[in-house]
């Protein structure tokens, strides 16, 4: 099992599992990298597996040799070993599909010739709905349970919204959605309130280190690499395989310092080039490292103004609303707004410090 931390959601996904009515639709609403997508495939696992209680290869009982064919212990559940769960694992099991914007089971009315294709699109389509309507309303190829995950959910545009819900409350049988979303207040109301909805928080820092441990990474780069995440396990494991990143980090950390100090000019040539960078859709990955680097950045002043024993509020006030900015710019990204308004309200938002202010900044921010 390749979970990293949320014992407490695996055991309620377990729960459902188990359950003889699982329910139909669940948001899984957190920041990314935190394991969103991992949960939602362990769920696909947990309904499927050969192993589960009442699953496929589970033997029946028999008159009087019952005792011998108990049901496997729950810890060997989902197994990992059996055709379900390996096919889960590499992401090809026919039944378990996966939703996001682009053109995936684009399927136009019917008569419509001149669909334009849509694999770059930014939003999830009513025309993909349709396709989801049309792929649960047939028997599963092989699956207990259909699992079709919607990632990310606040990418579903209006009209298409309205078109899922009927079917996001009454699945046909065996069809259970998965809604992940880091900005699930942009999911429309009705939708939302659909989906049995769990909080996927960040992880600690321990927890991680575990998880990474498991993973087999050297003990010398895990605290690190715990350190640098922030609670993202995704992250730590990018770190991990990637120790580069992290020197990235010290870098950008000084050049935060040098924006959050330098001029009004300068901070918007650097919205610019974010802007920029995400819109050729090229190292996405990066920009949330960077949006991390500048979360680390404020937290450390919070920390220091925090501690400061009293007089001047502001520069706590600042640092709040910076953060704020932060998350905000983070959960805006992913809802797909016009990225060059996100960084430069991003920019604007957070305070201008003096240059004896950043001189003192220390390269490991607090946690
Ligand atoms: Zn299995
Ligand atoms: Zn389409």
């Amino acid at each position: 099992m390749n979970l990293i931390g949320h014992e407490a959601i695996e055991r309620e996904l377990r729960s459902f599992a188990a359950s003889d009515e699982p329910p139909h639709a669940l948001l899984l609403a957190g920041p990314e990298s935190t394991g969103r997508r991992a949960l939602a495939t362990h769920l696909a696992q947990l309904l499927n597996c050969a192993a589960a209680p009442g699953g496929a290869k589970a033997p029946a009982a028999q008159p009087g040799f019952g005792f011998e064919l108990a049901p496997e212990p729950s810890e060997a559940w989902p197994c990992g070993r059996c055709r379900a769960c390996h096919l889960i694992a590499e992401g090809t099991h026919p039944d378990i599909v996966t939703v996001g914007p682009g053109d995936t089971l684009c399927r136009p009315r019917a008569g419509d010739t001149g669909h334009e294709k849509h694999a770059q699109a930014r939003d999830i389509r009513i025309c993909q709905v349709r396709g989801i309507i049309d792929a649960v309303s047939r028997f599963p190829f092989e699956a207990r349970h259909r699992v079709v995950i919607i990632d990310p959910a606040e990418a579903i545009t209006e009209p298409a919204s309205h078109a899922i819900l009927k079917t996001l409350e009454e699945p046909p049988g065996h069809t259970v959605f998965v809604l992940i979303s880091g900005a699930p207040e942009s999911i429309m109301e009705t939708v939302r309130s659909r989906c049995r909805r769990i909080e996927v928080r960040l992880v600690g820092r321990q927890e991680i280190e575990a998880g990474l441990g498991r993973l087999g990474f050297a003990p010398a780069l895990i605290g690190e690499a715990a350190a640098a995440s922030h609670g993202r396990p995704g992250r730590a494991v990018s770190f991990a395989r990637q120790p580069d990143l992290m020197g990235d980090r010290t870098r950008l950390l000084s050049r935060c310092g040098r924006l959050a100090s330098g001029s009004l000019g300068e901070r918007f040539r650097y919205s610019e080039d974010l802007a920029e960078r995400w819109r050729r859709d090229r190292d996405r990955q990066a920009i949330f490292v960077e949006l991390d680097t500048w979360e680390a950045f404020w937290r450390t002043r919070l920390h220091r103004a925090a501690d400061l024993p009293h007089g001047d509020r502001s520069p706590l006030r600042g640092a709040v609303e910076a953060l704020k900015a932060v998350t905000q710019a983070r959960a805006d990204l992913q809802a797909n707004v016009l990225v060059r308004g996100v960084f430069d309200l991003m920019l604007l938002t957070f305070p201008r410090l003096t240059l004896g202010e950043v001189a003192e900044e220390a390269t490991t921010p607090h946690e």
